[in-house]
């Protein structure tokens, strides 16, 4: 009999499998812990939760999800033009930010194209090319950040997109505004440079490549609403560059791809300032006392731009097994090939302490 594999296109069986952070209520499950005693550390997640602008947008959008959602996400558009100082048809909304990465692979890559990204970038570029039957190019980073000298050099004539994260997920590192718009400017006429900007709002001056989308440059930007604004659950996330581009990816993306709840949602959280503020600076006192912390340990961590950090330990597994069996969940990288790291969210003060103090236990001090 044939089997359905056989009837597969080869890249949905070639391709690797994502594996993401463990769900609370797996752990739980299998643990026999109660859900509200787990501490997920394991998705860049916002441990203060949601914008509260947001839920209450939410919630009111729910009376009318028996409609169709507006497809071309109007509203949302406007008022993201006007706070990010684009036009609106510079906007494309995504099911996330990913989709955005998705719709850039299915509108550019196909056998015998290439595509550069860092050795251990973000790895949805990675899925995401593969799927369309792509060559990835990898270079490699220098100590753990991204090497845009090599990057450049990857580059081939069949090259069509170039990912950079900044910061990069996992590893925390970012790189400079004037080492990527000279970057950007380095790139040939026939290369799209994507810059995803997922933790952007975590830095204090995030680059800023819109002069250069003004200038005719190919690029595009990609931000979310799933880290600092805290609805990662109801999947929205948008790219920003030339209008041209915008017209392409949405003759690619799927028709009514956002849902009427996460399109309220995002506008609502738009105006959250103060949540964005709060989120930030528990981040950034978090990310002190973890450092200080794993530094205390005799641990090897990566300082990090980000809401996360990638911490080296002798024995990743049994680190990874002794905080899940304790209710904490952290993330394994071994699909990133870095068996030897974890990489852990940074939470609340609290959340932090826990983390630490099984930690501190684990290693017997
Ligand atoms: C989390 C993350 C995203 C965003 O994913 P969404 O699909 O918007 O939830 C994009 N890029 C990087 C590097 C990330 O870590």
């Amino acid at each position: 009999m044939i089997s359905y594999s056989d009837l597969a296109r080869k890249a949905v069986l070639t391709k690797p499998v994502y594996y993401p952070g463990k769900p609370i209520e797996m752990v739980a499950l299998e643990c026999g812990l109660d859900p509200d005693t787990i501490l997920k550390l394991a998705s860049n997640e916002n441990p203060l939760g949601s914008s509260p602008l947001g839920l209450k947008a939410a919630g009111e959008a729910l009376r009318g999800v028996s409609l169709y959602p507006e497809n071309s996400a109007y509203f949302l558009r406007e008022r993201l033009a006007e706070v990010r100082g684009v036009n609106p048809d510079q906007l494309v909304i995504g099911h996330g930010s990913s989709e955005i990465i998705h719709l850039l692979c299915s509108a550019f890559v196909e056998p015998g194209i290439d595509v550069v990204m860092g050795e251990h970038a973000f790895i949805a570029y990675k899925l995401a090319v593969l799927l369309q039957e792509g060559n990835c190019l990898e270079a490699p980073l220098v100590d753990f950040r991204h090497d845009l000298d090599a990057m450049r050099a990857a580059i081939t004539p069949q090259t069509r997109l170039v990912f950079l994260p900044s910061p990069n997920n996992p590893t925390g590192t970012d790189n400079s505004e004037s080492e990527i718009v000279e970057f950007a400017r380095s790139l040939p006429d026939h290369v799209i440079f994507c810059l995803d900007e997922a933790y952007a709002e975590y830095l204090d001056d995030p680059p800023d490549l819109r002069p250069l989308i003004e200038e005719g440059l190919k690029i595009i930007c990609t931000r979310t609403f799933s880290k600092i604004y805290g609805l990662a659950g109801l999947r929205i996330g948008y790219g920003y560059c030339h209008a041209d581009l915008v017209d392409l990816l949405n003759r690619v993306r799927p028709a009514f791809n956002v849902n009427s709840v996460a399109l309220a949602a995002a506008l609502g959280a738009l105006e959250d300032e103060a949540f964005v503020e709060m989120s930030k600076a528990t981040n950034a006192a978090g990310l002190t006392l973890l450092s200080k912390g794993f530094a205390e340990l005799g641990l090897e961590y990566v300082s990090s731009a980000g809401n996360f950090i990638l911490v080296r330990f002798e024995n990743s597994d049994k680190v990874y097994s002794y905080l899940h069996d304790r209710g904490i969940i952290v993330r394994p990288l071994k699909g990133y090939g870095l068996p030897n790291h974890l990489r852990i969210t940074v939470g609340t003060e609290n959340q932090n302490r826990s983390l630490l103090n099984a930690l501190a236990e684990f290693f017997g001090k």
